[in-house]
């Protein structure tokens, strides 16, 4: 079974539809061209009672990783690090190696209480460096899942996710990645494939196959999405060759074309 991944984005600005959360869109689309499943998103504002209960939920369902974007801030309303230890059960500590990262970032020897905030750690926990920002990273592990703490911010956030969460989505992914093909589907509904696609996806469990509606000019079409998980491309070319092809003689036999097509 593909590794399992759940993402977390905080902010009161996300919940009020201030800012578009492309935080959470970015990681989604990173963790499942890996391999990793994702299993849910979910946003919530900055409020320490919130923030706690999404991640005890999260790793009640025991995913592999967790992934948390915002409230790493020197601000009161920055408080992502309090809601992991409070959600862990851990206290929190003030991490040297952290408060070094964060000297190191501003430059300065002593640090006031707001900036040597972002240095106290769940017990633990490990910090990780932020190459663009101030706030380092927090990575700890319980019980199986790996759960990482990174800024909003989406410059900072995606620098640190390449510099330490896709070491661990290789790993987590044991050599497997994702592979697509997309299609369109002209003169036929939804409705006329529906037993086509229960078909095919009866026949060929390990290739996922999803038709998405679209009208453009007035004409509608189906786009149509096929996905498998391989090692190789070569194996996801054998794997999804079948998928493939009884999807395109279906589709013709009930009068419909069936071609190739790259999204932008
Ligand atoms: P940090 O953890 O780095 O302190 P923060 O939570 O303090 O982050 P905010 O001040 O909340 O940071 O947000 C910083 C910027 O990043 C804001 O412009 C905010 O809209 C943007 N941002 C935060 N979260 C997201 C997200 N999930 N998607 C897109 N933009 C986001
Ligand atoms: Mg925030």
């Amino acid at each position: 079974m593909p590794a399992s991944v759940e993402i977390i984005n905080t902010g009161n600005e996300l919940l009020d539809g201030r800012t578009f959360n492309t935080n959470g869109q970015w990681m989604a689309r990173r963790c499942s061209s890996k391999g990793l499943t994702v299993k849910r998103i979910t946003v919530v504002g900055d409020s320490l009672e919130d923030i706690c209960a999404a991640i005890r939920e999260a790793l009640s369902r025991k995913p592999d990783l967790i992934l948390i974007t915002g409230g790493l801030g020197p601000t009161p309303d920055d408080m992502t690090a309090k809601a992991m230890a409070r959600a862990l059960g851990r206290k929190l500590e003030l991490n040297e190696e952290a408060l070094k990262m964060i000297k190191r970032a501003y430059g300065l020897e002593e640090l006031g209480s707001s900036r040597e905030k972002m240095a106290w750690l769940p017990e633990g926990a490990r910090p990780l460096r932020n190459p663009v920002g101030m706030a380092p990273g927090i990575m700890v592990e319980q019980e199986g899942t790996v759960i990482i703490a990174l800024p909003g911010v989406p410059r900072e956030m995606e620098a640190m996710f390449k510099e330490h969460v896709e070491p661990l989505l290789d790993q987590l992914s044991a050599g497997l990645a994702r592979f697509e093909a997309y299609f369109l589907a002209y003169g036929v509904r939804e409705a006329d494939i529906a037993d086509l696609l229960e078909e095919v996806a009866h026949k060929h469990p390990g290739v996922y196959v999803k038709t998405h509606p679209k009208v453009e000019e007035g004409r509608t079409y189906l786009e149509v999405y096929v996905s498998t998980m391989a090692s190789s491309s070569s194996e996801a070319r054998q794997k999804m060759e079948k998928v493939i092809h009884e999807l395109s003689e279906g589709i013709s036999s009930r009068g419909g074309s069936f071609k190739p097509f790259r999204p932008e």
